[in-house]
């Protein structure tokens, strides 16, 4: 694995993994190619929604399955927009691929599940499913030409130990959490 190494060093271009994951797991694009209402599982509705804030980046809303993405200057809601253009227009294609996987992490969760929302879970729950999101989301990274790990794990970090700190967590049960979290989800 090219540990490191920023897609541009590499020569790929994070915009276009961005259009092929959405793609891959859009919905309403999945509509559009078959006009078939059987949505694969792995399928969510992609869209994005205007940010208001710089911690906003993504969410996930399971009961739909929905995720929205968070993004400055975005065209309101009720706008029509296909997610495949949007995503072909990101401003920062690094940070909403990171986010993406991320949320697609959670419905991965879902779909085996294990997802546990956190207006109903206990801390320890509600930072295990942000582990299980982020290692979930990992793999589904992997499995497209991404390369700059450098840039998710700190974006990974980032947020894993903001999750810690609002939660006030220990930091040794926390690791103690996360290595047993990360060692379930590599086994599946
Ligand atoms: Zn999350």
């Amino acid at each position: 694995m090219a540990v490191g190494r920023t897609q541009s060093e590499q020569g790929v271009n994070t915009t276009e993994i961005l259009v092929a994951v959405v793609r891959e797991r859009d919905r309403a694009d999945y509509w559009e190619r078959t006009q078939s209402l059987e949505f694969p599982r792995e399928t969510v509705f992609v869209q994005f929604v205007p940010r208001q804030a710089e911690e906003e980046h993504a969410r996930y809303h399971p009961e739909i399955p929905r995720i929205d993405i968070y993004r400055y200057g975005c065209t309101p809601v009720h706008v029509p927009q296909c997610a495949v253009n949007m995503a072909a227009a990101s401003p920062c294609p690094l940070d909403e691929l990171i986010s993406l996987v991320h949320e697609l992490g959670h419905h991965e969760s879902k779909l085996r599940g294990l997802f546990c929302s956190p207006d109903n879970a206990k801390l320890e729950q509600t930072y295990e499913e942000e582990i299980r999101a982020w290692s979930f989301g990992r793999t589904i990274l992997a499995k497209t030409q991404y390369l700059d790990w450098s840039a998710f794990e700190e974006r990974e970090r980032r947020a894993l130990d903001g999750y810690r700190e609002g939660l006030n967590l220990p930091a040794s049960r926390a690791a103690d959490i996360e290595t047993r979290i990360r060692r379930i989800c590599e086994a599946l």
